[in-house]
């Protein structure tokens, strides 16, 4: 991976939405990295301030930004990454509605 690879993970590490092995990678380049650890930094303060309350009946959300971008998506999803290919099915079935909110504030 580059540096810019790493820098994208910044945002998803500042709301603790890394897997495991995504975070040590992430932390072996923060070592030798002052630009990424300062990114972090920023994010950590930002993420400080916002909360995201999620409904329980939406199982699956994923919650993602861009580098230099200022904003934060949150899409709720029907089904896990890459399901299709594992021939899992939709947990909202087609032809069937689901409705669930979710809040996010500043502080
Ligand atoms: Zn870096």
């Amino acid at each position: 991976m580059v540096h810019d690879d790493y820098k994208e993970m910044i945002p998803a590490r500042a709301l603790s939405a890394l897997d495991a092995a995504e975070e040590r990678v992430l932390n072996e380049h923060l070592e030798n990295c002052a630009e990424c650890r300062k990114e972090l930094e920023d994010w950590q303060a930002t993420a400080a301030a916002l909360s995201l309350t999620l409904d329980p009946s939406q199982p699956i959300v994923t919650v993602w930004t861009l580098p230099g971008r200022d904003f934060v998506c949150v899409e709720p999803w029907t089904r896990p990454s890459d399901a299709v290919n594992r021939g899992e099915a939709l947990w909202v079935a087609p032809q069937q509605t689901h409705e669930a909110m979710f809040e996010i504030r500043r502080a």
